[in-house]
Parts: structure tokens; sequence; C-alpha cells
């Protein structure tokens, strides 16, 4: 395929996704306000093919780039974080088990998924969600080559609507991941009660004697595999700043003051655009350069899907907070956009990696410590 054909097929994805997101937007404050899944979106991303589409062509999908994957997280999330979100989790959680598991079950997963089965990740753990690599809940080995999970996950995204998920434990003390398919031992308790993402209703998993089976098991994983999450969080965050900024942009120019000016034409409005302007800038350039060196195959995306998240985290709340003081009164109702923005923002920070953890990370590698903790 030549390149220009190739670059032909990634921008048909992004258009596509942009198309979607457009009517993502009209029910997105609905989605909020209600916290329900948005599965009709959810479905019409299925039915497009995007779901699929980051997929080898020889399996199915379109074979995307990673850049062009993280654009779709970025356009989706504009219109609606919630959409984007669940879309990430499932399409990150069938893209592992599918990559992952030995032929056999690999095969039955991408079945599945392409029937339109949903998958969801299951690994924070209530005692903490961050260490989600170094799971404490350990395994019970069942005598037959297979364990069993007594414990629960919490904040699994689009839970309810789950077909399987993608769990890790602890066996012996090591981290082991498994598939597992839903059925009666799988319990969800509702607990989302939350700030922003409404819509994702990422609700605590109780797994009650669940089996975990060793044909379900993943194999060794080589270093250079991209996560699909790590890739696609710092633009799920950029897609909420890029919603609070456009909107702030059309209030300033579209609000007139009382001497007949529109807001745009106060100084501190200008000189506050224009800081978070180059910083979103700066930010979406960094996940752009993520994104490239996943296309690479690099190793230092562990590292930069951090650095990434930092900025991305951070100035999605900035727009936010500037969307509301430019929106004044009415940015405070339900009236404007700017209070969902500042609530979903919210959750970027939180979400494993934290902001603090990547800070951590990140101060650590830059003045080489290497002990742990
Ligand atoms: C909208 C949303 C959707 C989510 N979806 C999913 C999902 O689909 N699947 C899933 O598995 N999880 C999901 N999560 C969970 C998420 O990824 C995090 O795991 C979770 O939010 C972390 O919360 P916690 O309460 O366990 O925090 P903790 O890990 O307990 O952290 C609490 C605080 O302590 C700090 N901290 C923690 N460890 C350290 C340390 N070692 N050193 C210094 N500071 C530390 C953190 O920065 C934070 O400030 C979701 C969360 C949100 C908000």
């Amino acid at each position: 395929m030549s390149t220009l054909t190739s670059r032909t097929k990634e921008q048909y994805w992004i258009d596509l996704a942009v198309e979607l997101s457009a009517r993502f937007a009209l029910s997105a404050a609905e989605t909020d306000r209600k916290a329900e899944l948005p599965k009709d979106n959810l479905r019409l991303l299925f039915e497009r093919g995007l779901d699929t589409a980051i997929l080898q062509e020889e399996k199915g999908g379109a074979g995307i780039s990673y850049a062009t994957f993280g654009r779709i997280v970025f356009e989706i999330a504009r219109g609606c974080p919630s959409t984007a979100c669940v879309w990430l989790m499932n399409t990150s959680a069938a893209e592992s088990l599918i990559t992952l598991s030995n032929p056999e079950k690999s095969d039955y997963y991408l079945h599945q998924w392409k029937q339109g089965k949903r998958f969801a990740n299951a690994l924070s753990e209530p005692s903490s969600g961050n260490l989600f690599l170094n799971p404490v809940q350990e395994a019970t080995p069942l005598g037959d080559g297979d364990w069993s999970l007594d414990g629960a996950k919490r904040f699994v995204s689009g839970s309810e609507w789950a077909d399987f998920f993608l769990i890790n434990v602890s066996i012996d003390g090591a981290p082991a991941f498994f598939g597992v398919e839903r059925d009666e031992t799988v319990e969800i308790h509702e607990i989302w009660d939350a700030l922003g993402m409404r819509g994702t209703r990422s609700q605590l998993i109780g797994f009650n004697e669940t089996r975990l089976r060793a044909d379900n098991r993943f194999g060794q994983v080589a270093s250079t595999r991209q996560n699909l999450i790590a890739l696609g969080l710092p633009w799920l965050s950029l897609g909420i700043a890029q919603s609070a900024y456009d909107a702030l942009i059309a209030q300033a120019q579209g609000k007139k003051l009382s001497d007949g000016k529109p807001l745009s034409h106060v100084q501190w409005i200008q000189y506050e655009t224009a800081e978070i302007h180059v910083r979103l800038k700066a930010a979406k350039l960094l996940a752009e350069h993520l994104l490239d060196l996943a296309d690479a195959g690099s190793e230092q995306t562990i590292v930069v899907s951090m650095e990434a998240k930092i900025l991305a985290n951070q100035i999605g709340k900035d727009a936010a907070d500037l969307g509301l003081r430019v929106g004044g009164g009415l940015a405070f109702t339900r009236a404007l956009p700017f209070e969902r923005h500042l609530r979903d923002a919210q959750a970027g920070g939180l979400m494993a990696y934290s902001s603090e953890l990547c800070k951590l990370f990140v101060g650590k590698n830059e003045l080489n410590v290497r002990e742990q903790g």
C-alpha cells in the first residue's frame, strides 16, 4: 500500500471519529445528568467499525497506527468523555485478550469482539488502584490447574454491560493476568455516584470464588508491547481540554459587555487564552510524540506516556477553569458546559497512574533515583 493510500485510510478513521463525535456532543450533557452508559454511542462506534480498527488487517481490523488511535480517542472525548473512556477500556481490554492469549482463546475473543460483545478492564483493587500492576489479592489454586478469585475490583468502566473482563491477581506474590467471562460469580455493586465522567458507570465488582482458568492466563509480554490505555489516557484529558477551549473561545467572542464589545476584547482573557492555547498545543505535541514512539516500537513510551499524562491532565482542568471564569455566573450552572468540563477533567489525574505517581516516576527517572518506594 502506498504512503498516500495509507494516509487516506488513516484519515478515513479520523474523519469518522469527528463525524460521530459531533453527534455524541448533542447528548453528552444528558449522559452526564442521568449518569447513564452512552450505549447508543458505543453501539454506533462498533457498527461503524471503530472498535476493531486497531487490529491488524489479517485479524479483520484496519491496521490503523497508534497515531490514529490516539486521535480517535481525542475526537470522541471532545464530544463525550464518558463514551471515550468506556470505548478506550473496551478496546484495550479486548485487544490485550486477543493479543496475549493462547491461539485458541485469542480466536475466541476475536470472534466475540467482532460479534459486538463487550470487554472491560477490572484491574484496580480497592486497596490501591494506582498499584494495579502489583495486585495484592491472591488467587487460590483449585488443584486442577485453575485458580479461584474471591475478592473485588473497583472503578470498572462499562462493567454493567461487559461480557468479558481483563483481570489481574497475585499468584505466589507475582502478578498474573487472566480473561474472565462473566458468569453468576461476578457481582456488580452500584457505587458510581460520581463527580464527573458519570456516564462511565465505573462500578465495584465482586468476584465470588470466580474460576480463573489456566488456559485464560496471559503468556509473557514483550517489552516493546504498547499499552493502549497508556497511549489513550492523555488524549482523553486533551479531548476534554479542547472541548472546554473551543467553548470558551465561542463564549468570549459571542458575549458582549455593556460597552457593546465582546468579552474577547478584555485583556486578561486575551492573556489567559494565550496561556491555555500554548500549553494545550504543547501537551498535544508531546502526546503526538508519544504515539510516534509507539508506532516506532520504542520502549521509551512508558516514561513518555507519564510525561504526556502530566501535561494533559493539568491542561484539561485549567482550560475548564478558564472557561468557568470567562462564562461567569452562568458557567456555574448547566446553561454552559464548563461545569461539566471541570468535573470530567478531574478524572484524568486520578486515573492510574495518577498525576502524582507520574511525577514521582518522571522525577526519579530524571534524578536517576533507583531505590524502590
Ligand atoms: C472515571 C474513572 C474510570 C476508571 N476506569 C477504570 C477501569 O475501567 N478499570 C480499572 O481497573 N480502573 C479504572 N479506574 C481506576 C483508576 O485507574 C485508578 O486505579 C483509581 O482511580 C485510583 O484510585 P484509588 O482510590 O485506588 O487511589 P490510590 O491508588 O489509593 O491513590 C490515592 C492517592 O494516593 C496517591 N498514591 C497512591 N500510591 C502512591 C505511591 N506509591 N506514592 C505516592 N502517592 C501514591 C495517589 O496519587 C492518590 O493521590 C477508573 C477511575 C476513574 C476515576
